[in-house]
């Protein structure tokens, strides 16, 4: 890994290799399954002391591993990594704050993703019209407020909105989806987008009929032995 960017000490490990790689095939996947287009959303997964992050402004398409930014986790905004050419996303605050909160999440992936988009707009809750919503740990998606893209307020209303859950909507902006690793992440965000489109159809013949929360929470007691597996068929669908 020659002449590769590095976080820490100069030499850049198997595994953080690795994980550049994925997170870019992950940015790549999420225009592939129509989560997002163009320089909207952006990926994160954890390294270290720190977080592997995708740069600001750089479309999937013209991603590089190389151009990832690691960001130890006590980083400031003033740091010199934020006037590089590669800067980091501009949410790094809520990729990092939700990494260095929750320990048993691995990856963040962020989309502005069309029809749960729609829904933030209006700034709504998506509600247990479908068992899969426990996909994501309760009886709803919660619509954080919207606060300014990138701000810290927005990092604080996203970790609300995503207490006991592992994604959210954001407010006239857009999806968070998290995962003990990039697969899971991207899974969910995903499924998120495929359960907005479904109620936003369900809505069309009035105010879609919810599950109720002992429902749910027989999904959610199910789902700690059900969801994305790896190819070798151990992980859950937590
Ligand atoms: P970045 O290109 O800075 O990651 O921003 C995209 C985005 O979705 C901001 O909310
Ligand atoms: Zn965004």
């Amino acid at each position: 890994m020659n002449g590769t960017r590095t976080h820490a000490s100069g030499t850049q490990s198997a595994h953080e290799a690795a994980l550049r790689a994925d997170i870019v095939h992950t940015a790549c996947e999420m225009e592939r399954l129509g989560v997002n287009q163009g320089t909207s959303g952006n990926v994160s997964a954890r390294c270290g002391a720190g977080l592997l992050i995708t740069p600001s402004g750089v479309p999937a398409n013209a991603l590089s591993p190389d151009a990832l930014v690691w960001l130890p986790f006590d980083v400031e905004a003033d740091a010199p990594v934020f006037a590089q050419p590669h800067r980091p996303s501009t949410e790094w605050r809520f990729h990092r704050d939700i990494l260095r909160a929750r320990s048993e999440i691995g990856a963040v992936v962020h989309t502005h993703s069309n029809a749960a988009t729609a829904i933030a707009i209006h700034g709504r809750d998506i509600p247990a019209h479908h068992y899969m919503v426990a996909a994501a740990g309760g009886n709803s998606i919660r619509c954080a407020p919207y606060a300014t893209f990138g701000s810290q307020a927005l990092s604080d209303y996203a970790l609300e909105a995503l207490k006991d859950r592992t994604a959210c909507l954001l407010a006239h902006h857009g999806v968070i989806a998290l995962g003990r690793d990039l697969a899971q992440a991207l899974w969910l965000a995903n499924e998120v987008e495929v359960l907005a489109k479904q109620y936003l159809l369900a809505s069309q013949l009035g105010p879609p009929p919810v599950l109720s929360d002992e429902a749910i929470a027989e999904v959610v007691r199910k789902f700690s032995n059900y969801g994305l597996r790896r190819a070798s068929g151990d992980g859950d669908g937590t």
